[in-house]
């Protein structure tokens, strides 16, 4: 099952003609057999998947990055399980392996003055790593995960999730 979260590029509408399809901005959660399999992107639309994930109680997550740009990350600090110890994310990027790094883009991201609140001081275990596109990884319950590079400013991965034969990219 693939469920949009949030799917506005650029800022988030709260308006009334963004009812249809809502007015946050990048995060798509992957299930696959009733489990989460990956979230990708972190827009404002997973504040709400956050919230979900808590009454689920579902305690790790695999955050795939498309890229960095603020409408892919902005949510990120507002994703409830960022605050607990007994939660862990593993994070990954394909754009920044020649920029310091998806933890270190977070870091800045997060810094005083502006947020209050710095990536480190997080509770969750977070488990950073950063791929060249075109690799392939594993990322748990038999899931393969396939990466190219896409045409966008400052880079940009596509994904392909791979279980039992059937596919979303
Ligand atoms: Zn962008």
């Amino acid at each position: 099952m693939v469920k949009f979260w949030g799917v506005l590029g650029s800022i988030a509408c709260p308006s009334q003609q963004h009812l249809k399809y809502g007015g946050n901005t990048s995060c798509v959660e992957v299930m696959i057999d009733d489990q989460p399999a990956a979230i990708l992107d972190c827009g404002t639309g997973v504040h709400g998947l956050g919230a979900e994930f808590l009454r689920r109680e579902i305690k790790h997550a695999t955050v795939l990055m498309s890229h960095t740009h603020w409408d892919h990350i902005n949510g990120f600090p507002f994703f409830a399980p960022v605050f607990r110890k007994d939660c862990s994310l593993a994070i990954y990027a394909g754009h920044l392996h020649e920029r310091g790094g998806i933890q270190q883009v977070l870091a800045d991201h997060l810094e005083q003055p502006l947020f209050p609140v710095p990536l480190e001081l997080m509770g969750v275990r977070k488990d950073f790593n950063d791929f060249q596109p075109g690799t392939s990884f594993d990322i748990g319950n038999q899931i393969k995960v396939r990466t190219t590079k896409l045409n966008h400013p400052g880079g940009a991965t596509a994904y392909r999730l791979e279980k039992d034969g059937a596919a979303v990219c």
